[in-house]
């Protein structure tokens, strides 16, 4: 977009993402003026251009904060477009380090960077693609009652991991606070991405899952397609920019299933486990939310 069509883009009054989430302060002062410079005008122009986006969305999108779990092949694609979208805070949780077998699918990461952490890497790689995002890196193992603390903070969490017991921890925190989560997995040649809306009644990755015994099939072990992990991660980025926007339709109690052999996709409801010890009715009700 030119700055000529930047321009008739007017700027105007929009709810606050604080303000909505705060209905008491909402009470008082429910509104923020919008005034985007030319220079973000021009950097978010081809979205603010999209019907039902707009500046609205763009505003939405700085007022955002998001945690991504998990800075490999699918954290790659998330965090790099969540941050060239402008979202305004990205928290990024992973506790390794940069080994040269991740180069060939983690494409936040350069050779030069063999070694660093994955936080040190994509925080630097990130500042160079978005300098407006402020970025939090979180270096260490989460545990389940810190990863409650980080999911509170945050608007959207985004399972970018490789381990069924991070996944169950990661959707236990995102019910108990009502979370939404958009989860992708990718192996061999194929991939699933469903979101859940953290909302009591679900579903969630429980239902999906309801053994809390589960066989982890690694990349190591089993081998990855690398732009696989790409076309997963880039869908999990657009299912968080349409949760966190009101854009579209999320993809809550659907999941999507590629074969990327075929490249045939399927489509499956995802309906709620009643007997789903995190996000049934009677869970809810329960002094605590198993994971
Ligand atoms: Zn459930």
């Amino acid at each position: 977009m030119d700055i000529t069509n930047a321009e008739r883009i007017e700027s105007r009054e929009i709810p606050c993402q604080d303000h909505r989430l705060n209905p008491d302060q909402a009470m008082i002062d429910t509104r923020c003026v919008v005034d985007l410079s030319d220079e973000q005008l021009l950097r978010y122009g081809r979205q603010i251009l999209l019907p039902d986006f707009g500046i609205e969305g763009q505003e939405r999108l700085a007022a955002a904060r998001v945690l991504i779990v998990g800075l490999g092949g699918l954290g790659s694609p998330v965090a790099m477009y969540l941050a060239a979208a402008g979202v305004g805070r990205i928290h990024l949780a992973d506790f390794d380090r940069i080994d040269l077998s991740n180069l060939q699918r983690q494409i936040l990461h350069d050779t030069d960077h063999i070694g660093w952490t994955k936080t040190a890497s994509a925080c630097q790689r990130l500042a160079r693609l978005n300098p407006e995002v402020e970025i939090i890196a979180i270096q260490s193992r989460l545990s389940t009652e810190s990863l409650r603390v980080v999911v509170a903070q945050v608007d959207l969490v985004v399972d970018c991991c490789d381990n069924f017991a991070t996944r169950l921890a990661i959707n236990g925190a995102c019910f108990a606070a009502g979370v939404p989560l958009v989860s992708g997995a990718a192996i061999r040649m194929e991939g699933q991405i469903t979101a859940f809306s953290g909302s009591s009644g679900g579903p969630c990755y429980r239902c999906l899952h309801p053994s809390e015994v589960h066989e982890d099939r690694t990349c190591s072990a089993n081998g990855v397609l690398a732009p696989l992990v790409g076309i997963i991660g880039s869908i999990q980025a657009t299912e968080a920019i349409k949760i966190l926007t009101g854009l579209g339709t999320p993809l809550y109690g659907r999941l999507l299933l590629l074969d990327a052999a075929t490249m045939d996709w399927r489509s499956l409801s995802l309906n709620a486990d009643p007997e789903c010890p995190v996000c049934s009715r009677e869970a809810s009700g329960s002094s605590g939310t198993s994971l």
